[in-house]
């Protein structure tokens, strides 16, 4: 703990954490200490993790990255991160994102923007950009981040992590300040394939106080890494053929595709018609449920109230005027527009019927492929203000990880090298549902 304490306070340019839990973390480690002498040390014994500021923690200050929940605490623990405590994980702060999880560069933060260690200009990716940098910069061993539509897998892809977004329902919502109810899930930033498995064995499985957490059993991850089977692979000709792909990520895609080939895998490519509905089914269904979601920051019951409110609507309208940022306040309005009567079928029903669609393809994919592989992002890390005057830009960055969010299957990131300026590039993995196992057995036999 006061290795990372130290490191953190060298390296607090970058913005990654947004409040450090000096005392509580130390007084934890030496609770764990005599624990491990006494020989009854948890799992996860010593683990010093970050968590996002979305994640509820009792009596810790909680804000989504956004001046509306500024001064609100927790009442109690997010399921998640209370399992890790069980295990006697050491939570050792708070993580910097875009608010409420809305960004794929987190420059949409109350906060402030996070730097990437691996060039300070460039983005760290989002919306789970502080908890990418924790683990990248060595300011914690893994952090806990949320993913969306590729708010753990798109930060990973930029920093040269492992990232993973497990199947939805697959770990409880309980505690997680909701962005898209039924797209958010809880994943994990770690430097290997087998932390990463350890701490999703941990955190995941039914729970009482979320009814859609799943009730299947949780198979233990981190002993199942083993690889040897023949694998079934597919590729799509629309992501490597995609005028958004960068040389160099297509190559190194391509390379890894050709590699597995000649191990005696099976590696086919496949068509994807549907890969350009996958960013507007997203965009319209998660403002949807963004808008109904933050309709609860009204400035009566958390954080923010605006002081120059005269009468009670106006308070509503001033707390959530001066209390949002531009993204939040665009997805609302946008939400807000397909959720509303002239437009509901148009839009909200027809990308709900497109969902469908693309859930069942992409199952009925897995039930013929092991794998899908294909890159994590379109580009590697871009440079601040490159998107921020062009939301749709911003958008199509999620062009490749929103598939596995709209279908609800699981996904992982990994490192794979980098590209002519240095910079890390990603690979990502899906299979089918509950199927975390064989997804981070491939990512161990992978990197
Ligand atoms: N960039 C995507 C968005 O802004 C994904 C965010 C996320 O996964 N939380 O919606």
């Amino acid at each position: 703990v006061n290795y990372y304490l130290q490191n953190i306070q060298t390296k607090a340019h970058l913005n990654a954490f947004v409040e450090v839990y000096k005392d509580t973390a130390l007084e934890q480690a030496a609770i764990v200490d005599e624990k491990i002498k006494s020989g009854k040390a948890g799992k996860l014994a010593g683990l010093v993790v970050g968590i996002k500021d979305v994640l509820v923690l009792k009596d810790h200050e909680v804000n989504a990255s956004s001046k509306i929940l500024k001064g609100f605490k927790s009442q109690f623990t997010s399921t998640a991160v209370q399992r890790l405590i069980n295990e006697d994980a050491i939570i050792i702060g708070r993580l910097n994102c875009d608010e409420f999880g809305m960004g794929s560069s987190n420059e949409n933060s109350s906060h402030g923007k996070v730097l990437n260690a691996a060039d300070e200009s460039r983005v760290p990716g989002g919306s789970s950009g502080g908890s990418a940098v924790a683990v990248q910069a060595n300011l914690c061993t893994v952090s806990l981040g949320t993913d969306t539509g590729g708010s753990v897998r798109q930060p990973a892809a930029f920093t040269g992590l492992v990232g993973i977004k497990p199947t939805y329902s697959r770990v409880s919502r309980w505690g997680l300040i909701a962005y898209a109810s039924s797209f958010d899930t809880i994943g994990v930033f770690s430097t290997n394939v087998a932390d990463n498995a350890l701490v999703l064995e941990i955190m995941a499985g039914s729970d009482n106080f979320d009814s859609t957490a799943s009730k299947k059993p949780v198979p233990p991850y981190s002993e199942l890494l083993h690889f040897d089977k023949r694998a079934k692979i597919a590729f799509f000709t629309e992501t490597i053929e995609s005028e958004a792909l960068q040389t160099e990520i297509k190559a190194n895609t391509l390379a890894v595709l050709d590699k597995l080939k000649k191990e005696g895998h099976q590696v086919e490519e496949v068509h994807f018609p549907l890969l350009k509905y996958t960013l507007p089914t997203y965009y319209i269904l998660t403002t949807a449920e963004a808008s109904s979601n933050l309709s609860r920051f009204d400035g009566v019951k958390y954080g923010y109230r605006s002081p120059h409110a005269h009468n009670l609507e106006s308070m509503y309208k001033m707390t959530r005027t001066e209390g949002f940022g531009e993204e939040v306040k665009r997805r609302i309005m946008l939400g807000t527009f397909v959720l509303s009567a002239s437009y509901y079928d148009a839009y909200f029903t027809k990308a709900q019927k497109v969902r469908r669609l693309i859930k069942d393809f992409t199952e009925e994919l897995l039930n013929k492929f092991d794998y899908i592989v294909m890159p994590t992002t379109p580009s590697t890390a871009f440079k601040f203000g490159e998107h921020s005057n062009d939301p749709v830009a911003m958008y199509l960055e999620d062009l490749f990880t929103v598939q596995a969010s709209v279908s609800g299957v699981p996904a992982l990131s990994l490192p794979n090298g980098v590209d002519k300026s240095g910079l890390p590039i990603g690979i990502q993995v899906m299979a089918n549902s509950f199927k975390e196992a064989e997804l981070y057995a491939f990512g161990n036999y992978l990197m």
